[in-house]
């Protein structure tokens, strides 16, 4: 599509491309990005005052004299713009959401032609206003009141675009990718640490723990009037053997390392995976830590 004229905002560019064809004019507006179509619709071209708008001469009686577009004629009829670039008047709605015109539909014979759609309106400016005036009826026209309608309706989609049922089914299908993007990082780094440390993938359940037994239950701190309770990770071991002696030992290595000091004899609960290496109370770490 050709550019505009000195960069004015002006539907006569796709009047024009459209060359008198209504397949033509509704496949160009098919095509236009809904920000075009608000621009075109709230931000039209709008001649300024003592502009000289387009004129025809009109001879009645031996008399001859000039009528000229009115401006004011654009703020009654609020769907009415002039084409700077085809020196007329033009549609906004009919042009942007074209519907053919149907037989019978109270227009003019110039009006069923495209007039304000296919083609600016540049006469007779004479019989614009009346009961059956050019203006009047393109406006009462049911061509003209659909478009008008769905106009509207684009208008308020447009500016309520986050409650359009689209757009939240966007914005609902991105969250959603987030927060698989997240999981599958945290299985990637979890399978990464498995491999790292040799350890097999285990399924199981820790709802078996009884947190009432006297061996896990310690951690509540009677002893102490204003207890603190920090959660951190100690530290990263790496294991050279994985039964429960070698384990246990450098989890007391770890635990009475200087940098932490900690007193191992204050330790009053212990927790690990259903693995019987370490959970096992007879002879897993558990039971190799209590000792
Ligand atoms: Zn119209």
């Amino acid at each position: 599509m050709e550019e505009e004229v000195d960069g004015l905002i002006d539907l006569g560019v796709v009047i024009r491309e459209a060359n008198g064809s209504w397949d033509k004019l509704r496949s160009l507006v098919q095509h236009l990005p809904d920000e075009k179509k608000k621009q075109y619709l709230s931000h039209h071209f709008k001649p300024s005052h003592g502009d000289t708008l387009h004129s025809h001469p009109v001879t009645k009686k031996g008399r001859t004299w000039k009528v000229s577009f009115q401006q004011h004629w654009l703020l009654e009829f609020t769907w009415l713009s002039y084409s700077h670039l085809l020196s007329g008047g033009i549609c906004r709605h009919c042009i942007l959401f074209p519907e053919q015109p149907e037989r019978g539909d109270g227009l003019g014979q110039g009006n069923r032609s495209g007039t304000f759609i296919l083609s600016a309106y540049q006469h007779p400016y004479s019989k614009a206003l009346g009961k059956d005036g050019v203006l009047v009826s393109h406006s009462k026209s049911i061509m003209h009141v659909r478009a008008t309608e769905r106009a509207d309706l684009f208008l308020r989609n447009f500016h309520h675009s986050s409650e359009r049922i689209d757009s939240r089914l966007l914005q609902q299908g991105n969250h959603l990718a987030d927060e698989n993007k997240h999981i599958l990082t945290q299985i990637v780094l979890t399978v990464e640490f498995l491999a790292k440390q040799g350890l097999p993938f285990r399924g199981h359940r820790d709802d078996k723990v009884d947190f009432s037994r006297e061996d896990t239950n310690r951690a509540s701190p009677s002893s102490s009037s204003n207890p603190q309770i920090k959660e951190c990770l100690v530290s990263f071991i790496h294991l050279d053997r994985a039964n429960a002696v070698g384990i246990s030992k450098k989890i007391l290595e770890a635990l009475t390392h200087p940098s932490l000091s900690l007193n191992i004899h204050k330790i009053c609960g212990q927790a690990y995976d259903g693995a019987a290496v370490m959970s096992s109370d007879k002879a897993g770490v558990q039971a190799k830590i209590k000792e």
